[in-house]
Parts: C-alpha cells; sequence; structure tokens
C-alpha cells in the first residue's frame, strides 16, 4: 500500500486533492483541524470511489500534536511510510498591513509556512531513506504576485515557493521531488466572501476554477510521469497571472 497525507483534506481544495490521490491507489492520510463532520464527509467520498483513507485531526501549526499523530500512525504501520505529502492546509485573514495585528500576521504565517516546515521534516526522513517521495506544496498566485490586503498571507506563500526551491536542490539526489502548484480563485469556502462577479473580467478564463482543476496538478506532480520535475511552481489560475 502507498500512503499520501493531505494537510487540509476536510473540505475545498484539500478534499478533492485526497479524492484524486486514492484514485490513483494511494491510501489518503486526511488531515483536517477541527471540521470533523466535513473530514468524514471527505472519507465517504473516497470510499465511493472505492478509495482507502483514515482520518488524521492535527493543527499544522502545532509541532507536538504532528509528533503525536505520526508517531502514533508509524507505531501502527511500521513497514509502511507516506511517500506522497500534500501541503495544503491554509488560513486567510486579510487587513490592509497598517490595520495588521500581530496575532493576524502571526496565524497565517504559523499555519501556511510553519505548518509546512514542522510536516515536512518529520515526514522526509523516512521519504529520503526510502530513496522516494513527493512533497506538494499548495501556495498561491498571491504569494507571486501579490494581493493588496494580503501582506502576511503573501509573505506566507511566497516564503513556501522559497523553501520548496531550496528543499528541491537538498532532496533531489535521494529521488525526492519538491514542487508548489499555484492557484488563482477556487471556489472553496475560503473564496465565500469573495464575489466572482467582482472579479471575473480580471481572469482570462472567466470564471473562479474548481477545487477539481488544482487537484489534477497535484495528482501530476505526484505521478511517476514527474519524476525528472522538481523546485517548480504549477499555476492553476485561468490565466489570472499578474
Ligand atoms: P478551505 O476551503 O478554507 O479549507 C481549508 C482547509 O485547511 C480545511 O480542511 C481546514 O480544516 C484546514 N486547516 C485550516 N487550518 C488548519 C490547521 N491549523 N491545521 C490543520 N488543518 C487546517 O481552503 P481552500 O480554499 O481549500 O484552500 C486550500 C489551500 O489552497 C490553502 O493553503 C489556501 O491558501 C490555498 N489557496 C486557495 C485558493 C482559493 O481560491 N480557494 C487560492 C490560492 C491558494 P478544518 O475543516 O478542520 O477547518
Amino acid at each position: 500500500m502507498k500512503y499520501a497525507l493531505v494537510t487540509g483534506g476536510s473540505r475545498g481544495i484539500g478534499r478533492a486533492v485526497c479524492i484524486a490521490l486514492a484514485k490513483e491507489g494511494y491510501s489518503v492520510l486526511v488531515n483536517y483541524a477541527r471540521n470533523h463532520k466535513a473530514a468524514e464527509e471527505t472519507l465517504q467520498l473516497i470510499q465511493e470511489v472505492k478509495g482507502t483513507a483514515e482520518l488524521m485531526p492535527f493543527h499544522v501549526n502545532d509541532k507536538s500534536e504532528i509528533d503525536k499523530a505520526l508517531d502514533a500512525w508509524e507505531q501502527a504501520h511500521p513497514q509502511e511510510y507516506i511517500s506522497v505529502l500534500v501541503n495544503n492546509a491554509g488560513i486567510r485573514e486579510d487587513n490592509l498591513m497598517i490595520f495588521m495585528e500581530d496575532d493576524a500576521w502571526n496565524r497565517v504565517l504559523e499555519t501556511n509556512l510553519y505548518g509546512f516546515f514542522y510536516i515536512t521534516r518529520r515526514v522526509l526522513k523516512n521519504m529520503l531513506v526510502k530513496r522516494n517521495g513527493r512533497i506538494i506544496n499548495i501556495t498561491s498566485l498571491s504569494g507571486l504576485a501579490g494581493m493588496a490586503g494580503q501582506t502576511n498571507y503573501s509573505a506566507s506563500k511566497a516564503g513556501l515557493i522559497g523553501a520548496s526551491k531550496s528543499l528541491a536542490l537538498e532532496v533531489a539526489p535521494r529521488k525526492v521531488t519538491v514542487n508548489c502548484v499555484a492557484p488563482g480563485f477556487i471556489e472553496t469556502d475560503m473564496t465565500q466572501d469573495i464575489d466572482p462577479a467582482e472579479h471575473k473580467d480580471r481572469i482570462p478564463a472567466r470564471r473562479f476554477g474548481k477545487p477539481h482543476e488544482v487537484a489534477a496538478a497535484v495528482r501530476f506532480l505526484a505521478s511517476d510521469d514527474a519524476s525528472y520535475i522538481t523546485g517548480q511552481v504549477l499555476s492553476v489560475n485561468g490565466g489570472l497571472h499578474t
């Protein structure tokens, strides 16, 4: 059995990634923070496509929760390892920087960027030992182009891109690849407060993307076909590059 861990797999893009990887034959570890009901729904959707999965709740910004969850999983699966890690969990707390509180800055950086560091460092060791691994980090158009009101979010997502490029160089000799997927506007809970009508004209494709369209890029980067691609950022944004 091959295993994939998807952070923030209970909803939105993460849920679509869980389903896509389950269809590829991965047993999926569905991480989430607090929304147990949504995570159960993801589990059910995976079962509907004849996939296998288990829930793995922890806060990605809490090192001790991560270690506890992964220690327990490794004890239960002594011969197995996680060969695909999708760092997807993320939050946004927008405000103009002049009004941004320390807490909003810290929460977004700790979830979106520190979470990547804590989990990846923990999961990487086995990938290096086995000489096989795929790490896919969900960044954002906001981390490439910037967006007013998102200095915290853009910093976290741009940081993810820089870290991915450096890590890609460190682990390439061991057949571990590290890539980013950068969505534009995607229809999920995160964008519920954004009116598509206000942005559609800026998007060459004239619509928001769907979670499964992002998941398709993740699925490709996780596949054997992507074995020679590393340190890259694949945008999924309907042509909205700036
Ligand atoms: P979403 O619908 O709001 O879902 C967020 C997911 O992250 C949920 O599963 C949530 O778990 C989980 N999560 C949040 N904080 C967490 C924590 N501390 N620990 C563990 N899990 C946590 O978001 P989405 O739109 O699917 O976004 C997924 C990723 O894509 C994010 O990194 C986001 O920045 C990025 N992205 C999204 C868009 C977009 O337009 N939607 C665009 C660019 C990039 P619970 O259900 O337990 O809360």
